[in-house]
């Protein structure tokens, strides 16, 4: 594994007040008390969007079956109950369709609220940062990648997007979606780009969430995020210390669902 590519990182934490929480679960039963601290402004219908990656697998296969499978357990279970793989699945492929998901959500949410133009207006040409943290390209030394790791933080998540693309081709990571043996180059390829991904995402939330509320899509984001972070943490995609940005928003996406008590909640306050 390549050491992540954490350029400096100052000591004395405290970096993550800039966070939004994650407020869909803080309002279960008593908003009078516990007002959303990210008001969601009236909802546009979601715009139809292209996937960034179509290994959807043809009707009937295996890949199609399990993606609608997964996709019936959320909506009927919520997102913790699609993490497990169904018996008999094969992990690889399990990994694979929601890596590639996780890949399209992240893209869509990023064309949706327009962010590589708002993060080239408020960013320019410094790279992207996380809290206290800066990142470099880790740049895949045996591809044609380009070898410049000084980018602009939209041009990171454009070259995430566009890296993902070319591996998702390259039969030496990603086998063709019906059929094929997982070669040896799956799992770090897939650990690589959720490296990546994560960086984007924890990016998006130190410094665009608030276009992201104002576009309507906070907790779609969250829901996404919290996806994501479930399967990369549970199929050890990513690293947990590369979570230290997000420290807090993570324990809150991904601590069990529970009733918040409201008296507990004012008490915090005082
Ligand atoms: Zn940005």
């Amino acid at each position: 594994m390549p050491t992540p590519p954490v350029v400096r990182r100052p000591r004395g934490g405290g970096g993550t007040s800039a966070l939004m929480p994650p407020t869909s679960h803080l309002q279960s039963n008593d908003a009078a008390t516990t007002p959303p601290r990210t008001p969601e402004p009236k909802r546009t219908p979601e715009p139809k969007q292209k996937l960034l990656l179509k290994r959807v697998g043809s009707p009937g296969s295996l890949r199609a079956l399990l993606r609608a499978d997964a996709a019936a357990r959320r909506r009927a279970l919520g997102p913790d109950n699609a993490v497990e793989a169904p018996a008999g699945c094969e992990e690889d492929l399990w990994i694979d369709i929601h890596v590639v998901e996780a890949f399209n959500d992240l893209h869509a949410l990023w064309e949706q609220v327009g962010l590589d133009e708002k993060c080239r207006a408020k960013l320019g040409e410094n790279p992207p940062t996380a809290g206290e943290r800066t990142y470099a390209w880790d740049a895949d030394s045996d591809s044609d990648d380009c070898e410049d790791t000084d980018l602009a933080a939209a041009d990171y998540v454009a070259r995430t997007f566009e890296s993902f693309t070319r591996a998702s081709r390259d039969r030496a990571v990603f086998p063709e979606p019906d059929e094929g043996a997982f070669p040896a180059g799956f799992r770090p390829g897939a650990r690589k780009a959720c490296g990546r991904l994560l960086r984007c995402w924890m990016h998006l939330y130190h410094n665009h969430f608030s276009a992201v509320a104002e576009a309507g899509r906070a907790d779609g984001a969250n829901a996404c995020f919290k996806r994501f972070l479930t399967i990369a943490l549970r199929y050890e995609l990513v690293d947990r210390a590369e979570l230290a940005p997000i420290e807090d928003l993570a324990q809150s996406l991904l601590a069990p669902r529970r009733t918040v008590d409201a008296r507990a909640l004012a008490g915090e306050e005082g």
